[in-house]
């Protein structure tokens, strides 16, 4: 009798503790992201993360190369990335870091849509990973102007923003001093995908001047 009585109350002890970590579980899993990266970031390998969002559950194969895969600045920025679903708005300087752009192609072959805004002068230096990520299909639109398209921000599924100083180069990136906050904040959210949107009919083609009013 007294066995069963323990029996039980341990089993209730056991139920309740799951209930608890199932709780916190959901409670982390609603908590809005709120993260600050900073930069240089020591270089590590995403080549576990890429494989996982490319095949979500699928053996690890671990990488050969002796450098970290995880706990960095940059493979954190990775995986806030790559946790993209529906969309990705980029609205970058300056985009020449390898890594990044492997990350933003395989979403796109994903089938999350991506559209990239840059800066015209910027995307055609050496490195640019601009022309990849055209070739690779993505759309990719750009500045007429003399001034930059200086922003260096993305927002992942019209949820998430990305932003901060950081240019998406792997010299930024292993280099210099930055920031980059990460935030789901409706807010702010909007702020930045109004001023998004606002760029990319700008900087549609249909929309070019090429030839200034009053001129022949
Ligand atoms: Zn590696």
């Amino acid at each position: 009798m007294r066995a069963a009585g323990a029996a039980r109350g341990a089993a209730l002890a056991a139920a309740a503790v799951t209930a608890v970590a199932l709780a916190v579980a959901a409670w982390r899993r609603a908590r809005p992201v709120r993260e600050v990266l900073f930069f240089p970031s020591q270089p590590c390998c995403i080549e576990a993360l890429l494989a996982e969002a490319a095949e979500p559950g699928a053996p690890a194969r671990p990488c050969p190369c002796p450098l970290p895969s995880g706990g960095t600045a940059l493979s954190r920025l990775v995986r806030r990335l790559l946790s993209a679903r529906r969309s990705l708005d980029l609205c970058l300087f300056s985009f020449s870091c390898p890594q990044l752009a492997r990350a933003v192609q395989l979403l796109h072959r994903r089938g999350v849509r991506v559209r990239l805004v840059t800066d015209a002068q910027f995307m055609g230096l050496h490195g640019s990973q601009i022309g990849r990520l055209r070739r690779a299909g993505i759309q990719v639109r750009h500045d007429q102007h003399s001034g930059y398209m200086h922003h260096k921000f993305a927002i992942v599924d019209r949820r998430m923003l990305i932003t901060g100083s950081l240019n998406w180069t792997t010299q930024a990136i292993q280099n210099n001093r930055e920031n980059v906050l990460v935030v789901e904040d409706a807010e702010y959210v909007k702020a930045f995908q109004d001023e998004f949107e606002r760029i990319w009919e700008e900087y549609n083609p249909a929309n070019y001047i090429f030839f200034p009013k009053g001129s022949k």
